[in-house]
């Protein structure tokens, strides 16, 4: 495909938590469609410096940053490093989450503090930057028919309950009324505001669930497709989203889970 072609020639993009797993395939596909890319992340600056040289590699335009998305100033000083570095920001995806489980007897409020504070005040801090810097930022010049677009990275848990993971199930949750509510606020700005809810994606953060042969085989009977997600799986959708193919999607989720959410019980006639 010819640089002219490129669904997101001309942008710039920010993924936040871009140096493992999801984020890092995202700012991976956004480049490979044309887009410039701030490369976050908060404590892995190997393999967002190794991402970098990667696009840069393949004559892409990437710079990685370090920033906490639970910390105000970081968000800022965040936004500010990627302005300068492209001249504008048109892409948000707002990717960065943790785990912290336990049964709710056995919570403390520090891990229920900290899953809140990344998954849920992160997504609020990054897109609260994003609109600010897309309302002001000239017409003239843009490259897509959006003002900017955000791309919040949800779960099949902002709708599925998670037993033993209330934090995150809350934050989710949070996630998905947050997605909708800008979205409504937003869209005379003309700035589209959706979410990505991955099922289970072979990560990091999961790797408990597919490691091993066994846990592998329990995972995959939560799977109609029949088979874990892979991260680009969730990349070419980020990319879809974020471009003017889809320009009339916003306050929507874009479930990305191989049947997940499809309660998969009732297969058999429940
Ligand atoms: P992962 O491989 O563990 O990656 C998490 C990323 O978040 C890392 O780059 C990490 O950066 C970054 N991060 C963590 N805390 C941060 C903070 N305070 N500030 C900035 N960045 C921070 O996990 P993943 O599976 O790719 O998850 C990415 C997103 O997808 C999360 O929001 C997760 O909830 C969601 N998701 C994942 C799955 C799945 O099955 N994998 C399913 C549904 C939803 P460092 O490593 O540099 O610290």
């Amino acid at each position: 495909m010819s640089f002219k072609e490129q669904l997101l020639a001309h942008h710039a993009a920010i993924v936040t938590g871009a140096s493992s797993g999801i984020g890092l395939a995202v700012a991976e596909a956004l480049a490979a469609a044309g887009a410039a890319v701030v490369v976050n992340y908060r404590s892995d600056g190997d393999r967002a410096d190794a991402l970098v040289e990667r696009i840069v590699g393949d004559n892409g335009r990437a710079i990685a940053v370090q920033a906490d998305v639970s910390d105000e100033a970081d968000v800022a000083r965040l936004f500010d490093v990627a302005a300068e570095a492209f001249g504008r920001i048109d892409v948000l995806v707002s990717n960065s989450g943790v785990q912290k489980d336990a049964a709710v007897a056995d919570m403390s409020l520090a891990d229920w503090n900290t899953v809140i504070d990344v998954n849920l005040t992160g997504q609020f801090l990054c897109a609260r930057e994003a609109v600010r810097r897309f309302r002001v930022q000239p017409c003239k010049g843009r490259p897509a028919r959006s003002a900017g677009t955000i791309i919040a990275m949800s779960s099949v848990h902002e709708i599925i309950p998670w037993a033993g993971h209330i934090n995150y199930a809350a934050a989710k949750g949070g996630t998905r009324m947050l997605t909708r509510s800008l979205a409504q606020e937003v869209a005379a700005d003309s700035i589209r505001v959706n979410a990505i809810a991955p099922g289970a994606i072979r990560t990091p953060i999961n790797k408990d669930a597919w490691d091993s042969d066994a846990a592998l085989e329990k995972l995959l009977r939560l799977i109609p497709y029949g088979r874990i997600g892979e991260p680009e799986d969730v990349a070419r959708a980020a990319v879809w989203l974020a471009s003017d193919q889809a320009d009339y999607v916003t306050g929507t989720t874009l479930f990305v889970d191989g049947g997940m959410s499809l309660y998969p019980e009732f297969r058999d006639n429940g």
